[in-house]
C-alpha cells in the first residue's frame, strides 16, 4: 500500500539535516550533511536533490513518488506566505530567493519554507516542552539568537513573516555591526558569535593557548575560573535575560522555551536566566501568569518537528 511521506529539511550555515517522516509521525530516514562551501540557491537545490536520491538508495525504497510534501526551515528572514527567503546571512544570501519555487519545479511536490525559530516554537508546542500552552515564546541561543512566537493558540508570524526576531532587538553594548545590517543587536553581544567576539577583543590570538577564541573555549575558560571569561558569559546571559524580560512584558506568555547549542551544552544557564527574568520582568507576567521557563525538549530537532506539524496542517 502506498503511504504518504513528508520530507523535512533544516538548512543551516554549517549543516543540513534531512528527516523523512511517515504520516503517523514515525521517522523513517535521517541524514545529516555538511552545508556546501558556497551555498548558492541553485547549488543547494541540486544538493538536496542528490541527498534525496541517496536517501532513496539507502532506504531501498522508491519513495520519491510517495513524498506528499516537503518543508524547509532556514535561519533567516523568511516570508512563509510568499515562499521567499529575504535574507539568510549564514548562507550568504542577502537578496530575496524564491527557494520553495526553485525546489518545487524539480521535486514536483508542494514545498513550504519557514524561519527555523518559528518552526521550533511549533515543534515544542505540539511535541515538546510547551505542550498544552497557548502562549509561548521560544528562543534559540546558538551562533545567533532566534525567536518564535505562538500566541492565542497559533504561530504568530506578523504581517510578512518576520515576527519574533529577539536577536535583533536593541540596544546592547557599543560599536558592533550585526549580520542584519543594524547595530548592537542583542545577538552581536550575547550569541555564541557575540561571546567569541568579546573574547577576541579582550585577548590576542595565541593568548591562553588558543589560536582563535570560540564560544566553547570562552565557556571552558569561565569554567576553569578565568574571571574575564566568566564576566563575558555573565554579561551575555544578563543581556539575554533583559531581552527576554522585554518580550515577556509585551506578550505575557505562560511558557518560555529556551533551546539552541549554548543551552544544550550548558543547561545550568537556564536557572541563571530564570533568576534574571524574574528580577527584570514585571511581577504579574511571571507570578500571576505562573510563567514556566523550560529547556527545549526536542534539542536540535525542534524545528524539524515544527515543520512536520505545518506539513500535517496542525497550525
Ligand atoms: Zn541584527
Amino acid at each position: 500500500m502506498k503511504r504518504d511521506l513528508y520530507l523535512v529539511i533544516d538548512i543551516g550555515g554549517t549543516k543540513i539535516l534531512l528527516v523523512l517522516f511517515d504520516e503517523d509521525g514515525n521517522i523513517i530516514g535521517r541524514k545529516k550533511l555538511r552545508t556546501p562551501e558556497k551555498p548558492l540557491p541553485e547549488v543547494l537545490v541540486n544538493f538536496i536533490l542528490d541527498s534525496v536520491s541517496e536517501m532513496e538508495h539507502e532506504l531501498q525504497t522508491v519513495f520519491l513518488n510517495s513524498i506528499k510534501a516537503v518543508g524547509i526551515c532556514f535561519a533567516g528572514f523568511v516570508e512563509f506566505r510568499q515562499k521567499i527567503v529575504h535574507q539568510a546571512p549564514n548562507l550568504g544570501w542577502q537578496e530575496p530567493v524564491p527557494f520553495a519555487d526553485l525546489l518545487e519545479k524539480k521535486l514536483k511536490c508542494p514545498v513550504i519554507i519557514e524561519n527555523d525559530a518559528s518552526a521550533a516554537v511549533l515543534g515544542e508546542v505540539y511535541y515538546g516542552a510547551a505542550r498544552g500552552h497557548h502562549d509561548v515564546i521560544y528562543i534559540t541561543l546558538s551562533t545567533g539568537i532566534g525567536g518564535g512566537l505562538f500566541l492565542n493558540g497559533q504561530l504568530y508570524r506578523g504581517s510578512s513573516g518576520f515576527a519574533g526576531e529577539i536577536g535583533h532587538t536593541k540596544l546592547f553594548g557599543k560599536d558592533r555591526i550585526c549580520s542584519c545590517g543594524g547595530e548592537n543587536c542583542l545577538e552581536t553581544w550575547a550569541s555564541g558569535s557575540g561571546i567569541a567576539k568579546s573574547a577576541s577583543e579582550l585577548w590576542e590570538p595565541g593568548d591562553l593557548n588558543y589560536e582563535e577564541f570560540t564560544t566553547a573555549n570562552v565557556f571552558a575558560e569561565a569554567a576553569a575560573g578565568n574571571q574575564p571569561a566568566e564576566l563575558i558569559v555573565k554579561e551575555a546571559i544578563k543581556a539575554v535575560g533583559i531581552g527576554l524580560s522585554n518580550l515577556l512584558n509585551i506578550l505575557n506568555p505562560s511558557c518560555l522555551v529556551i533551546g539552541g547549542g549554548i543551552i544544550n551544552a550548558h543547561p545550568e544557564l537556564l536557572a541563571e536566566l530564570d533568576i534574571i527574568i524574574r528580577c527584570k520582568a514585571i511581577r504579574p507576567v511571571v507570578e500571576i501568569s505562573s510563567l514556566k521557563v523550560l529547556q527545549a525538549e526536542l534539542g536540535a530537532d525542534s524545528g524539524i518537528w515544527g515543520i512536520y506539524a505545518l506539513l500535517k496542517g496542525q497550525d
